[in-house]
Protein backbone atom coordinates (compact mmCIF):
# COMPACT_ATOMS: atom_id res chain seq x y z
CA UNK A 1 0.00 0.00 0.00
CA UNK A 2 1.43 3.55 -0.89
CA UNK A 3 1.32 6.52 1.12
CA UNK A 4 -1.80 8.00 2.07
CA UNK A 5 -2.20 11.69 -0.84
CA UNK A 6 -3.21 13.55 2.37
CA UNK A 7 0.24 13.31 3.91
CA UNK A 8 2.13 15.22 1.39
CA UNK A 9 2.52 19.40 0.70
CA UNK A 10 2.34 20.73 -2.41
CA UNK A 11 1.48 18.89 -5.96
CA UNK A 12 2.20 15.33 -6.38
CA UNK A 13 2.50 14.18 -10.28
CA UNK A 14 -0.11 11.94 -11.37
CA UNK A 15 2.38 9.86 -12.40
CA UNK A 16 3.86 9.12 -9.07
CA UNK A 17 0.67 7.73 -7.83
CA UNK A 18 0.20 3.44 -7.81
CA UNK A 19 -2.40 2.55 -10.74
CA UNK A 20 -3.91 0.16 -7.78
CA UNK A 21 -3.88 1.57 -4.34
CA UNK A 22 -4.13 5.42 -5.77
CA UNK A 23 -1.98 6.77 -3.00
CA UNK A 24 1.72 7.52 -3.79
CA UNK A 25 4.12 4.75 -4.57
CA UNK A 26 5.71 2.94 -2.10
CA UNK A 27 8.84 0.37 -3.21
CA UNK A 28 7.63 1.29 -6.41
CA UNK A 29 7.78 -1.61 -9.86
CA UNK A 30 7.24 -0.04 -13.02
CA UNK A 31 5.58 -2.56 -16.21
CA UNK A 32 7.12 -2.28 -19.66
CA UNK A 33 3.61 -0.39 -20.32
CA UNK A 34 5.37 2.46 -18.28
CA UNK A 35 2.85 1.86 -15.54
CA UNK A 36 3.76 2.31 -12.00
CA UNK A 37 2.74 0.40 -8.75
CA UNK A 38 3.36 -0.48 -4.90
CA UNK A 39 5.58 -3.48 -4.91
CA UNK A 40 3.10 -4.75 -2.87
CA UNK A 41 0.01 -3.22 -4.73
CA UNK A 42 1.06 -5.07 -8.32
CA UNK A 43 2.32 -8.44 -6.76
CA UNK A 44 -1.44 -8.59 -5.02
CA UNK A 45 -2.92 -7.93 -8.34
CA UNK A 46 -0.78 -10.42 -10.42
CA UNK A 47 -2.14 -13.54 -8.21
CA UNK A 48 -5.24 -13.09 -9.83
CA UNK A 49 -4.69 -11.11 -12.91
CA UNK A 50 -2.05 -11.70 -15.92
CA UNK A 51 -2.10 -7.98 -16.83
CA UNK A 52 -1.18 -4.41 -15.99
CA UNK A 53 -4.45 -2.80 -14.30
CA UNK A 54 -4.52 -0.02 -16.27
CA UNK A 55 -4.46 -1.26 -19.26
CA UNK A 56 -4.87 -4.77 -19.52
CA UNK A 57 -1.69 -5.46 -21.78
CA UNK A 58 -0.14 -8.32 -20.45
CA UNK A 59 1.83 -8.41 -17.59
CA UNK A 60 3.86 -11.33 -15.60
CA UNK A 61 5.81 -10.67 -13.09
CA UNK A 62 9.12 -10.87 -14.34
CA UNK A 63 8.70 -8.13 -16.47
CA UNK A 64 8.77 -5.53 -13.56
CA UNK A 65 11.10 -3.40 -13.18
CA UNK A 66 12.52 -0.27 -10.95
CA UNK A 67 11.07 2.95 -11.48
CA UNK A 68 12.96 5.07 -13.99
CA UNK A 69 15.38 6.93 -11.82
CA UNK A 70 14.11 10.64 -12.77
CA UNK A 71 10.90 9.39 -11.25
CA UNK A 72 12.55 8.16 -8.55
CA UNK A 73 14.40 11.07 -7.78
CA UNK A 74 11.04 12.89 -8.01
CA UNK A 75 9.34 10.63 -5.76
CA UNK A 76 12.43 11.37 -3.35
CA UNK A 77 11.98 15.06 -2.69
CA UNK A 78 8.23 14.74 -2.08
CA UNK A 79 7.36 16.22 0.97
CA UNK A 80 5.74 14.70 3.39
CA UNK A 81 4.62 14.47 6.81
CA UNK A 82 5.16 12.06 9.69
CA UNK A 83 2.99 9.81 10.16
CA UNK A 84 2.95 10.17 13.94
CA UNK A 85 1.11 14.01 13.20
CA UNK A 86 -2.12 12.77 15.46
CA UNK A 87 0.25 12.24 18.02
CA UNK A 88 1.52 15.75 18.18
CA UNK A 89 5.05 15.91 15.57
CA UNK A 90 4.74 18.41 13.41
CA UNK A 91 7.89 17.85 11.09
CA UNK A 92 7.50 17.52 7.47
CA UNK A 93 10.62 15.82 5.43
CA UNK A 94 11.55 14.27 1.79
CA UNK A 95 10.17 11.15 1.42
CA UNK A 96 13.44 9.75 1.16
CA UNK A 97 14.29 11.21 4.72
CA UNK A 98 10.72 9.57 6.11
CA UNK A 99 11.66 6.05 7.42
CA UNK A 100 14.66 7.47 9.21
CA UNK A 101 12.80 9.97 11.05
CA UNK A 102 9.78 7.96 11.58
CA UNK A 103 11.84 5.74 13.45
CA UNK A 104 13.45 8.20 16.24
CA UNK A 105 10.12 10.20 15.82
CA UNK A 106 9.42 11.34 19.66
CA UNK A 107 5.78 10.93 19.05
CA UNK A 108 6.14 7.49 17.69
CA UNK A 109 3.63 4.95 19.75
CA UNK A 110 5.97 2.62 22.02
CA UNK A 111 4.47 -0.04 23.95
CA UNK A 112 5.22 0.45 27.80
CA UNK A 113 8.27 -1.70 28.82
CA UNK A 114 6.73 -3.13 32.00
CA UNK A 115 5.00 -6.93 31.67
CA UNK A 116 1.29 -6.86 31.76
CA UNK A 117 0.55 -3.46 30.69
CA UNK A 118 -1.36 -2.37 28.00
CA UNK A 119 -0.39 1.19 27.79
CA UNK A 120 0.72 2.61 24.31
CA UNK A 121 2.74 5.90 24.81
CA UNK A 122 4.95 8.12 22.91
CA UNK A 123 8.41 7.79 23.07
CA UNK A 124 8.76 11.29 24.40
CA UNK A 125 6.36 10.54 27.77
CA UNK A 126 7.24 7.05 28.08
CA UNK A 127 9.58 8.10 30.87
CA UNK A 128 6.39 10.04 32.32
CA UNK A 129 4.46 6.57 31.99
CA UNK A 130 7.11 4.74 33.60
CA UNK A 131 6.61 6.62 36.82
CA UNK A 132 3.19 5.97 37.48
CA UNK A 133 2.93 2.51 35.91
CA UNK A 134 1.11 0.50 37.81
CA UNK A 135 2.76 -2.09 35.97
CA UNK A 136 6.32 -1.40 37.45
CA UNK A 137 7.72 -3.44 39.74
CA UNK A 138 9.98 -2.91 42.82
CA UNK A 139 12.14 -5.43 45.26
CA UNK A 140 10.15 -5.17 48.39
CA UNK A 141 11.23 -2.18 50.74
CA UNK A 142 10.48 -4.32 53.96
CA UNK A 143 13.49 -6.58 52.73
CA UNK A 144 11.72 -9.89 51.95
CA UNK A 145 13.64 -9.99 48.62
CA UNK A 146 9.86 -10.27 46.71
CA UNK A 147 9.80 -8.51 43.42
CA UNK A 148 6.21 -6.60 43.97
CA UNK A 149 4.26 -4.75 40.93
CA UNK A 150 2.47 -1.13 42.19
CA UNK A 151 -1.22 -2.99 41.46
CA UNK A 152 -0.14 -5.54 43.87
CA UNK A 153 1.71 -3.40 46.58
CA UNK A 154 -1.16 -3.14 49.14
CA UNK A 155 -1.52 -6.22 49.06
CA UNK A 156 1.64 -7.87 49.58
CA UNK A 157 2.63 -9.00 52.96
CA UNK A 158 6.29 -10.18 53.35
CA UNK A 159 5.45 -12.73 56.26
CA UNK A 160 2.47 -14.50 54.72
CA UNK A 161 4.52 -14.72 51.69
CA UNK A 162 7.10 -15.92 52.73
CA UNK A 163 5.19 -18.06 54.81
CA UNK A 164 3.81 -19.58 51.54
CA UNK A 165 7.05 -20.12 49.93
CA UNK A 166 7.87 -21.83 53.14
CA UNK A 167 5.34 -24.15 52.85
CA UNK A 168 6.24 -24.77 49.21
CA UNK A 169 9.82 -25.57 50.26
CA UNK A 170 8.34 -28.05 52.66
CA UNK A 171 6.05 -29.69 50.57
CA UNK A 172 8.91 -29.98 48.16
CA UNK A 173 11.47 -31.19 50.73
CA UNK A 174 8.68 -33.97 52.13
CA UNK A 175 8.26 -35.23 48.38
CA UNK A 176 12.23 -35.43 47.62
CA UNK A 177 12.59 -37.40 51.32
CA UNK A 178 9.72 -39.17 50.36
CA UNK A 179 11.09 -40.55 46.87
CA UNK A 180 14.98 -41.02 48.41
CA UNK A 181 12.79 -42.79 50.78
CA UNK A 182 11.42 -45.05 48.25
CA UNK A 183 14.41 -45.33 46.06
CA UNK A 184 16.55 -47.02 49.37
CA UNK A 185 13.87 -49.28 50.27
CA UNK A 186 13.94 -50.40 46.80
CA UNK A 187 17.72 -50.86 46.77
CA UNK A 188 17.54 -52.20 50.42
CA UNK A 189 15.15 -55.01 48.96
CA UNK A 190 17.40 -56.06 46.23
CA UNK A 191 20.06 -56.11 48.27
CA UNK A 192 18.36 -58.59 50.65
CA UNK A 193 17.09 -60.51 47.72
CA UNK A 194 20.84 -60.80 46.48
CA UNK A 195 21.93 -61.85 50.25
CA UNK A 196 19.13 -64.70 50.36
CA UNK A 197 20.44 -66.30 47.22
CA UNK A 198 24.14 -65.82 48.02
CA UNK A 199 23.34 -67.61 51.75
CA UNK A 200 21.34 -70.72 49.80
CA UNK A 201 24.78 -70.61 47.20
CA UNK A 202 26.59 -70.36 50.93
CA UNK A 203 24.59 -73.38 52.20
CA UNK A 204 25.01 -76.00 49.21
CA UNK A 205 28.75 -75.46 49.23
CA UNK A 206 28.94 -76.15 53.08
CA UNK A 207 27.03 -78.87 52.35
CA UNK A 208 29.33 -79.89 49.79
CA UNK A 209 32.08 -79.10 51.80
CA UNK A 210 30.78 -81.09 54.30
CA UNK A 211 30.50 -83.96 52.28
CA UNK A 212 34.28 -83.73 51.00
CA UNK A 213 35.32 -83.44 54.64
CA UNK A 214 33.35 -87.05 55.36
CA UNK A 215 34.87 -88.71 52.72
CA UNK A 216 38.62 -87.44 53.74
CA UNK A 217 38.07 -88.34 57.59
CA UNK A 218 36.75 -91.79 56.52
CA UNK A 219 40.27 -92.32 54.03
CA UNK A 220 42.57 -90.68 57.11
CA UNK A 221 40.80 -93.33 58.95
CA UNK A 222 41.78 -96.25 56.45
CA UNK A 223 45.20 -94.79 55.96
CA UNK A 224 45.70 -94.65 59.98
CA UNK A 225 44.57 -98.36 60.00
CA UNK A 226 46.92 -98.96 57.06
CA UNK A 227 49.46 -97.34 59.19
CA UNK A 228 49.02 -99.01 62.31
CA UNK A 229 48.80 -102.70 60.39
CA UNK A 230 52.29 -101.47 58.94
CA UNK A 231 53.69 -100.38 62.41
CA UNK A 232 52.77 -104.01 63.78
CA UNK A 233 54.29 -105.27 60.57
CA UNK A 234 57.54 -104.03 61.40
CA UNK A 235 57.35 -104.62 65.25
CA UNK A 236 56.67 -108.34 64.31
CA UNK A 237 59.92 -107.80 61.80
CA UNK A 238 62.16 -106.32 64.53
CA UNK A 239 61.21 -109.43 66.99
CA UNK A 240 61.67 -111.86 64.50
CA UNK A 241 64.67 -110.50 63.97
CA UNK A 242 66.24 -110.12 67.51
CA UNK A 243 65.05 -113.64 67.73
CA UNK A 244 67.07 -114.98 64.68
CA UNK A 245 70.22 -112.65 66.21
CA UNK A 246 69.71 -114.75 69.36
CA UNK A 247 69.51 -118.16 67.00
CA UNK A 248 72.54 -116.75 65.32
CA UNK A 249 74.37 -116.23 68.41
CA UNK A 250 73.51 -120.05 69.45
CA UNK A 251 74.63 -120.85 66.37
CA UNK A 252 78.42 -119.58 66.36
CA UNK A 253 78.76 -120.91 69.53
CA UNK A 254 78.07 -124.59 68.16
CA UNK A 255 81.23 -126.30 66.57
CA UNK A 256 80.09 -127.94 63.83
CA UNK A 257 78.44 -126.45 60.26
CA UNK A 258 75.25 -127.79 59.42
CA UNK A 259 77.09 -128.77 56.14
CA UNK A 260 79.37 -130.81 57.95
CA UNK A 261 76.84 -132.87 59.51
CA UNK A 262 74.16 -134.70 58.40
CA UNK A 263 71.92 -133.39 55.50
CA UNK A 264 69.29 -132.22 57.13
CA UNK A 265 65.17 -133.10 55.53
CA UNK A 266 64.01 -131.03 53.15
CA UNK A 267 61.84 -129.08 55.18
CA UNK A 268 65.01 -127.75 57.48
CA UNK A 269 67.19 -126.94 55.06
CA UNK A 270 64.90 -124.60 53.51
CA UNK A 271 64.25 -123.08 56.29
CA UNK A 272 67.60 -122.99 57.22
CA UNK A 273 68.68 -121.64 54.17
CA UNK A 274 66.05 -118.77 54.38
CA UNK A 275 67.43 -118.11 57.86
CA UNK A 276 70.51 -118.02 56.56
CA UNK A 277 69.56 -115.54 53.76
CA UNK A 278 68.02 -113.37 56.52
CA UNK A 279 71.59 -113.90 58.37
CA UNK A 280 73.59 -112.72 55.48
CA UNK A 281 71.27 -109.60 55.04
CA UNK A 282 71.34 -108.45 58.41
CA UNK A 283 75.19 -109.04 58.46
CA UNK A 284 76.04 -107.38 55.34
CA UNK A 285 73.59 -104.60 57.13
CA UNK A 286 75.75 -104.80 60.19
CA UNK A 287 79.06 -104.34 58.00
CA UNK A 288 77.36 -100.97 56.48
CA UNK A 289 76.68 -100.06 60.04
CA UNK A 290 80.00 -99.74 61.06
CA UNK A 291 81.16 -98.66 57.84
CA UNK A 292 79.48 -95.47 57.63
ZN1 LIG B 1 -0.28 1.02 -4.46
ZN1 LIG C 1 -0.10 -0.47 -18.21
ZN1 LIG D 1 7.60 12.58 13.69
ZN1 LIG E 1 2.94 0.84 31.75
ZN1 LIG F 1 7.93 -7.79 51.32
Amino acid sequence: MGYDLERFVGYVNEGLLCCVCRDVLEDPLQAPCEHAFCSSCIHGWLIHHNNCPEDRLPLDITHLRPLFRYMRNDLAKLQVRCVFRPQGCEVICALESLHRHEEQCDYALLNCSNAGCPVQVSRRSLEAHLCVCEYSSRVCASGCGYTIINTEEAQHNCVSELRAELDMLRAELNCKVEEVKHEMESRLDSQRRHMVQKESLLRIEVDELKGQLSRVMSDVRVLLGAERARRQELERAELEKAELLELLKKEGLRPATPSEAAPPPAEVQRKHSSRSLALDCIKRKNREVTVI
